[in-house]
């Protein structure tokens, strides 16, 4: 794991904007660089530690001293809110979709390490992660909190994701034609449209199958955090590769493949579906030669753990060409 701080008053912040050069690109003549967000904190990787920025700075001016969230037994949500709030001195309670059991995966041992109470509740509980009848039953059972929604998300996260692009240099802020990240709630991308430079466009990968919801989703998160949508960007609806957490033994193979010639790794839920649909798109010709690409890696490397002889069983599986 990378060790690099976010510490932006360091004279010599990390290395985060890093062209990747593949036989593919040099072929068809575009130009793709990584943000690597995945460098700019050891523990709390990627975009996790923007959305929750804000969010935990008002948690602790509204004097409230415990933060309760949501996610499943992996997130990189809960397991960076845990190490902030261990970070702060704050405590901190993840509601997790699923059974006790999972307390043991590494993501919830770390959290649990970091102080975080974990509450699991099952499927149908958790769908009321909204209600005003269950939150008031969470506050009945841990008292009075100060409430980040799932995945982080909130006008909050918004503003802080809208200084993501701060880390590019000023110089190449404004060069490139089109800045990709992968999608969840959509909280990082609406940042990223808030902030983006006029000329470029931005195109989220979802990694959740039927995901044209987060259309009107990704508005209304813009409109809450009171940022007009400049337009000039959208989603890729067929990157999801199955569902969500679905690992086909293409992707597999891919990740595999990607780490082998650059060294570069990725995450199968998030990252590496945004890449491998990004470069069928280049092998397509859907992005045309000249441009130059911005594409997040959002972190998410913890959640590989426990999962490597998963990925190495699929990717035995796979027969034919990878788009690299
Ligand atoms: C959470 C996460 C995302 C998705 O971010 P959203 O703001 O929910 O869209 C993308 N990549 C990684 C690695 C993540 O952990």
């Amino acid at each position: 794991m990378q060790t690099n701080t976010a510490d932006t008053s360091d004279s010599s912040p990390p290395a985060v904007l890093q062209q990747l050069t593949l036989e593919l690109y040099r072929r068809t003549g575009v130009e793709v660089w990584l943000l690597r967000l995945d460098r700019l904190h050891a523990l709390i990787s990627g975009n996790k530690g923007f959305k929750l920025k804000y969010a935990l700075a008002d948690a602790a001016s509204s004097g409230l001293q415990r933060i309760v969230s949501f996610g499943g037994a992996f997130s990189n949500h809960i397991h960076a809110l845990a190490y902030a709030g261990y970070e702060r001195g704050i405590e901190t309670i993840g509601v997790i979709r699923g059974e006790p059991e999972y307390a043991k995966n590494p993501t919830l041992s770390d959290a649990a390490g970091w102080g975080m109470r974990l509450y699991f509740v099952d499927r149908a509980t958790y769908r009321q992660k909204s209600q005003a009848d269950f939150l008031r039953q969470l506050e009945d059972r841990f008292g009075t909190f100060y409430l980040i929604p799932e995945g982080g998300c909130g006008p909050l996260a918004t503003r802080g994701c809208s200084e993501i692009l701060d880390w590019v240099p000023a110089s190449r802020r404004e060069g490139f034609d089109l800045i990709g990240a992968p999608v969840g709630t959509g909280g990082t991308l609406s940042g990223l449209i808030a902030s983006k430079p006029a000329r470029s466009r931005v195109l989220g990968y979802p990694v959740l199958k039927g995901a044209d919801f987060l259309y009107r989703d990704i508005r209304q998160q813009l409109a809450l955090a009171g940022v007009a949508d400049p337009g000039g960007w959208e989603l890729q609806l067929d990157a999801h590769g199955g569902g969500y957490g679905r690992v086909s033994s293409q992707l597999a193979a891919f990740i595999a493949a990607l780490d082998r010639e650059t060294g570069i790794a990725l995450d199968p839920v998030y990252t590496g579906k945004m890449l491998l649909r990004f470069n069928q798109q280049v092998v397509q010709g859907e992005i045309r030669a000249g441009s130059r690409v911005l594409l997040l890696h959002t972190g998410g490397l913890q959640g590989l753990r426990g999962m490597a002889k998963t990925l190495y069983d699929r990717r035995q599986a796979f027969q034919g060409a990878l788009p690299l």
